[in-house]
């Protein structure tokens, strides 16, 4: 999910009114006629529905603009936000499955915690794109060439 999507949401959400919200059977203005609508925790209406008859329609009033431009994103905010918690969740069952040589990539599953690192180990000594075989290749064109490899 790209970052300004993120801080586009971030921003609606900072702008409004902070919740939780209720839906209350109040007049948020004081004194007068009780009217179904939702309420910040401070009493700030955050919808007024409309009554018509039987009919009751939403889309009243907002006391704030960043309220209204808030509870209108809502719906697509939260399916972005939760479409990134489905994306972060699988990619964090994927780092908790396995682990991997930071060099070549190959995997190594974690479930049972002293199998793989005795696969990590073994893998060590074998890897080509490891940099233990680099050493493995000096110490050995050393010991051709007759000189004693000694640890640094
Ligand atoms: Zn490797």
């Amino acid at each position: 999910m790209p970052s300004q999507e993120i801080e586009a949401i971030r921003a609606r959400h900072e702008a409004a009114t902070k919740g939780p919200y209720e839906w209350l059977n109040a007049n948020p203005y004081g004194k007068g006629t009780e009217f179904d609508c939702l309420q910040g925790p401070n009493g700030e209406l955050m919808i007024q529905p409309f009554h018509d008859g039987a009919m009751m329609r939403t889309g009243g009033f907002c006391d704030r603009a960043a309220d209204a431009e808030a509870l209108a994103a809502s719906w697509a905010d939260r399916a972005t936000l939760l479409d990134e918690v489905d994306r972060l969740r699988e990619r964090n069952a994927e780092l908790e499955a396995h682990t991997y040589c930071a060099y070549c990539g190959d995997k190594f599953p974690l479930s049972d915690p002293g199998k793989a690192k005795e696969a990590v180990a073994a893998h060590i000594n074998q890897c080509t794109a490891h940099p233990v075989a680099a050493l493995k290749a000096e110490i050995a064109a050393l010991r051709r060439h007759g000189l004693p490899a000694r640890k640094a």
